[in-house]
């Protein structure tokens, strides 16, 4: 979660990449019908509305996120407003992924993460009304663990199981770009 909303879904110790390399793009599923326009071609993606542009462009009252979650704290009413509209759309899209995904876990990070760990309680409680009343204990949503390293770091992962799966195929492809 930060300036996007990207995603993606380990099972079976792999991350599955689904026909064109598009799996588990949630921030692309449709929170407000008839929303703005996405760069995906849809209308009203979570990433239009629960990213940092997002968010700011329905605040519209400052250029950073910085300066929104400062008006936050202040209790300014249009920032507190747009905050609840934010996190009831989290809510929302999480539990659509639970319920698509059936997780073992949800791990949120990115830029926009720890302005929104201290709301992260009261949203998992009020995702856990939301789901299926006998998987409610079974919820478990967790910020990630390497910080602002988390991309590169992931890209990395990318690489070394591709270069440890298939090592020979993947020397020839960098051997053929490279000429
Ligand atoms: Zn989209």
């Amino acid at each position: 979660m930060g300036m996007e909303i990207g995603g993606g879904v380990i099972t079976r110790g792999e991350l599955a990449e689904g026909a064109n390399g598009l799996y588990g793009q949630v921030g692309h599923i449709t929170l407000v019908p008839d929303g703005q326009l996405c760069a995906c071609g849809n209308r009203g993606c979570w990433e239009t509305v629960g990213s940092i542009p997002g968010i700011l462009r329905r605040w519209s009252a400052g250029d950073s996120i910085d300066e929104f979650f400062h008006a936050v704290r202040q209790e300014d009413p249009s920032a507190l407003q747009c905050l609840e509209v934010t996190l009831r759309d989290l809510e929302s899209a999480l539990t659509t992924l639970f319920n698509a995904y059936d997780p073992e876990i949800i791990v949120l990070g990115g830029r926009l993460y720890p302005y929104l760990d201290m709301y992260m309680e009261e949203i998992r409680a009020r995702v856990k009304e939301r789901i299926y009343f006998f998987v409610r204990n079974r919820l478990t949503i967790e910020p990630a663990t390497f910080g602002s390293s988390q991309n590169a770091i992931g890209a990395v992962a990318l690489v070394f199981e591709r270069l440890l799966t298939a090592p020979l195929q993947m020397l020839a492809t960098e051997s053929a770009t490279g000429e």
